[in-house]
């Protein structure tokens, strides 16, 4: 209870997930205390946690709009239509995202943590408490442990992030599932600062890749001119961090893979040894709850690996979800913490998924020919057949449609368009994978589309209609 006699709530986690949660919550009349272990990143220059940036996209949009933030938050922001893709000759291709006027959009971490804090600030029922380590939770009070000391609720949200001390208490009590993977690949941040004259050392209007196989450097523009380029590699063996090693021979390594990426950096060497070399994992866990007194919401519950750009867009989601279900259970948490877990899981183990498929295709097959092929068709059907046959990387970042649908989609639809695909090029002569002319691409469409009036289609493939 809080001190006014309400329902009070403790949300254990100031950063992007949590500080949306509390405004949520607030707005629903509930007492929340809002406890971070950092101080008020208002008030401090320097870090605002992992990645300087972060692709907004429909979801998380849709989850802004529910608090009025939308607008401020965009403004903000550096709309991307496609990916630009650097070969290692130095040449560009641009895929574009979806169809025109859909764009993702590139928003400052801090600027949006801030701008979700000053929201939860100005709710009188909102109390913020920072330099505040939550050591340990009492699920059953439930109360959590701050310095040897109680602080007691009726609910406690786990929005602690990927190492979240919530959930570290949920493990050890039984019947709770629990996987952590870390990926063989790190990653480093570099900032590419403005030209000269003041301007974008790259095309501003996409997120650019350098896709090298088994390694891939990306980068992502800010409002201020810079862009913040992160390089995805191995943490030892061939094409790895261990490998480039330090100093020049870092910059030799790094110039060498690549080349028109090292040009605009003339401070690679210090930025390489000052940032540091992070780790990627995933958490898959069950049940998102305890009892009717503690939940986990946002990378607490489902980290992912960040190559759909789809974590916090899955966080804000979940937020979403979990205030809709304390509304149909008219604020009783007995009901809505168990709905949440039902509602929740199998969505996130689907952008677990994707994610992980996503960092094979963003770093190997957007150089490859077939991949690029089944891109082009899916965009040409999705051109002629509209918004219920929108390819998998759409309903994924430009619909609510659960991810656990997309995800079924999706692989439906591959194994479809490649059997045709296999069929018709195996007739084909004339094409080889690296040679696969649009007339071909569009004979292929035209097929497909053909196949689809006719309803030739196996169950699984047509997708309901999305809100794309
Ligand atoms: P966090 O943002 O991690 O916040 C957790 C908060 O809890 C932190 O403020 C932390 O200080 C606090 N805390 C932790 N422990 C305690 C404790 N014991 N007591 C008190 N406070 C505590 N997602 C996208 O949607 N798009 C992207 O483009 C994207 N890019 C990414 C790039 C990289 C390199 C990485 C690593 C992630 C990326 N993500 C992206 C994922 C995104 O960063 C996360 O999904 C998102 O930050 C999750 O928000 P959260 O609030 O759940 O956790």
């Amino acid at each position: 209870m809080s001190k006014g006699g309400g329902v009070k709530v403790i949300v254990v986690g100031a950063g992007l997930a949590g500080s949306l949660l509390t405004v949520m919550l607030a707005r629903r009349g509930l007492a929340v205390e809002l406890i971070e272990r950092r101080g008020d990143l208002r008030a401090t220059a320097g870090s605002a946690g992992r990645s300087i940036n972060l692709a907004l996209s429909t979801r998380g949009i849709a989850a802004l709009a529910r608090i009025g933030l939308v607008d401020d938050v965009l403004a903000g922001t550096m709309p991307m239509a496609g990916r630009r893709m650097h070969a290692l000759d130095g040449s560009e291709t641009f895929q574009p995202y979806g169809q025109p006027g859909q764009v993702i959009h590139s928003v400052s971490r801090r600027l949006l943590n801030e701008a979700l804090l000053n929201a939860a600030a100005a709710q009188a029922n909102v109390t913020l408490r920072f330099d505040s380590r939550v050591d340990d939770v009492d699920l059953a009070g439930p109360a959590v442990i701050i310095d040897g000391a109680r602080v007691e609720a009726d609910l406690v949200v786990g929005a602690d992030g990927i190492f979240s001390a919530v959930r570290d208490r949920m493990m050890r009590q039984g019947r709770f599932d629990y996987e952590q993977t870390y990926l063989e690949h790190g990653y480093k941040e570099l900032e590419v600062g403005k030209t000269s004259a003041g301007g974008f050392a790259l095309d501003p209007g996409a997120l650019h890749i350098w896709p090298r196989g088994d390694y891939m450097l990306i980068a992502l523009p800010n409002a201020d001119r810079s862009f913040t380029m992160t390089l995805f590699a191995r943490h030892s063996g061939v094409d790895s961090f261990e490998e480039a090693g330090e100093g020049a021979q870092a910059t030799a390594w790094f110039a060498a893979r690549f080349p028109d990426a090292a040009a605009l950096l003339p401070d690679l060497a210090q930025q390489w040894s000052a940032n540091p070399t992070s780790d990627l994992a995933t958490i898959r866990c069950a049940p998102f709850h305890f009892g009717s007194t503690a939940v986990l919401i946002g990378d607490a519950a489902h980290a992912v690996v960040p190559f759909y750009g789809q974590g916090m867009n899955a966080a804000f989601e979940s937020v979403e979800v979990f205030c809709d279900l304390l509304d149909a259970h008219g604020g009783d948490f007995a009901a809505a913490l168990p709905a949440f877990t039902a509602a929740r899981k199998e969505d996130a183990d689907a952008i677990r998924q994707l994610a992980l498929d996503n960092f094979v295709e963003m770093r190997a097959k957007v150089a490859d020919p077939l991949f690029l092929l089944r891109r082009r068709l899916g965009r040409a059907l999705a051109h002629v057949a509209g918004a219920d046959f929108a390819p998998l990387y759409s309903m994924v970042t430009f619909s609510t449609l659960p991810y656990r649908s997309a995800l079924q989609l999706g692989r439906a639809r591959e194994a479809w368009i490649d059997g045709h695909a296999a069929r018709l090029l195996a007739n084909d002569d004339t094409a080889s994978d690296d040679t696969i002319s649009d007339a071909v691409v569009d004979a292929l469409a035209a097929h497909l589309y053909a196949a689809l009036l006719a309803g030739d289609v196996p169950p699984g493939v047509r997708a309901p209609a999305t809100d794309a």
